[in-house]
């Protein structure tokens, strides 16, 4: 089932214009009853075929519309409005490489070019849902998100004249990671870079403890030829390599190589940046940061704005060698 949804803005137009309508029958003047249908948004606005996982259907949605859902899903709404500005930006770039008018590639859920799972394509949820999230404040919020969208409007980044993969997370634990390292390909402005100021992210310092038993046994059942045994973890387990921004790249454990990555996925840590202390006691992983690390840090970007930066300036420190553009000029090709 698809679903035309207009933002608020749109929509209050077309009530005013049916209460014209009605006065207008009323006293006999029928020609503006066509306007009675709702208005679809201007032709050169674009828009984004959305599969919302939750409802399980299928969305088309303005592209401003889309990015409000995505930029108020994706960073707290209480951050500054440069950081909110970079986001839309980087949420906007993000959405044009999925887009086929732009050159882009739909994810394809159900025909859609975008889903709303965040493991997938970007987070969303309606404005309606934001809306009743952020309670007293809700139309504060809303006007923040409104004007970040505003003061980007159509602003994209570009490498080589197209737009970019434009990948962010939460906080970097003090330097991001470069796309190599994480995704083992070279992409020339997904490079490492220093993040600081993220001291107050959730998760920036996070620490984990198991028992000797419950340790061996979640990665065995993970990596079943591992092998580790409760007793024997010293000699088991040990880190091989980090990346640049200090996540780990390899480790062994017992008979198995795995990546930073596949020891974060299976005890759910919120970053591949650890160190793993074996103790007689047990067994403590401590980590620091929350997310890939490779692209934008929101927290670095908070950082960034409250120290005067503008969204230009946070996107050219976290994505190297970019310049702004915008989707007009990408349309064109
Ligand atoms: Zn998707």
């Amino acid at each position: 089932m698809r679903k035309t949804v207009f933002p608020v803005a749109l929509r209050l137009p077309a009530l005013t214009l049916a209460l014209l309508v009605a006065v207008a029958s009323v006293r006999g003047c029928f020609a503006l009853r066509a306007l009675r249908e709702e208005e679809p948004p201007p032709a050169e606005a674009p828009t984004v075929a959305l599969y919302d996982a939750k409802r399980g259907e299928v969305l088309d949605l303005p592209l401003e519309e889309y990015l409000f859902g995505v930029v108020a899903s994706e960073m707290p709404a209480s951050f500054p409005a440069a950081a909110l500005e970079a986001q839309a930006v980087s949420a906007r770039t993000y959405t044009a490489k999925r887009l086929a008018a732009f050159g882009g590639k739909p994810c394809g859920r159900h025909g859609a070019d975008l889903c709303s799972d965040s493991s997938c394509c970007q987070a969303w949820r309606s404005r309606e849902e934001h809306m009743e999230r952020w309670g007293d404040d809700a139309q504060f919020y809303a006007d923040k998100i409104e004007r970040a969208l505003e003061e980007t409007l159509g602003v994209v980044a570009l490498y080589g004249g197209k737009p970019i993969d434009a990948l962010y997370f939460s906080n970097s634990g003090g330097r991001t990671e470069d796309a190599a390292d994480v995704f083992g390909a070279d992409v020339p402005y997904l490079v490492s870079v220093i993040s600081p100021g993220e001291e107050d992210a959730s998760h920036y310092e996070d620490s984990f403890s198991y028992t000797r038993k419950e340790f061996a046994k979640a990665l065995n059942n993970a990596f079943p030829e591992a092998g580790l045994t409760a007793n024997d973890l010293e000699e088991q387990v040990e880190i091989l390599s980090r990346s640049e921004g200090g996540r780990v790249t390899e480790l062994r454990l017992g008979e198995v190589t795995i990546t930073g990555r596949e020891f974060r996925s299976a005890l759910g840590l919120p970053s591949a940046g650890f160190t793993i202390d074996i103790s007689s006691d047990g067994v403590e992983v401590d980590t620091r940061g929350f997310g890939h690390g490779v692209g934008m840090s929101q927290y670095g970007a908070r950082a960034m704005a409250l120290d005067g930066s503008d969204y230009k300036e946070i996107l050219a420190h976290y994505y190297t060698g970019i310049t702004l553009g915008t989707l007009d000029e990408i349309a064109r090709g």
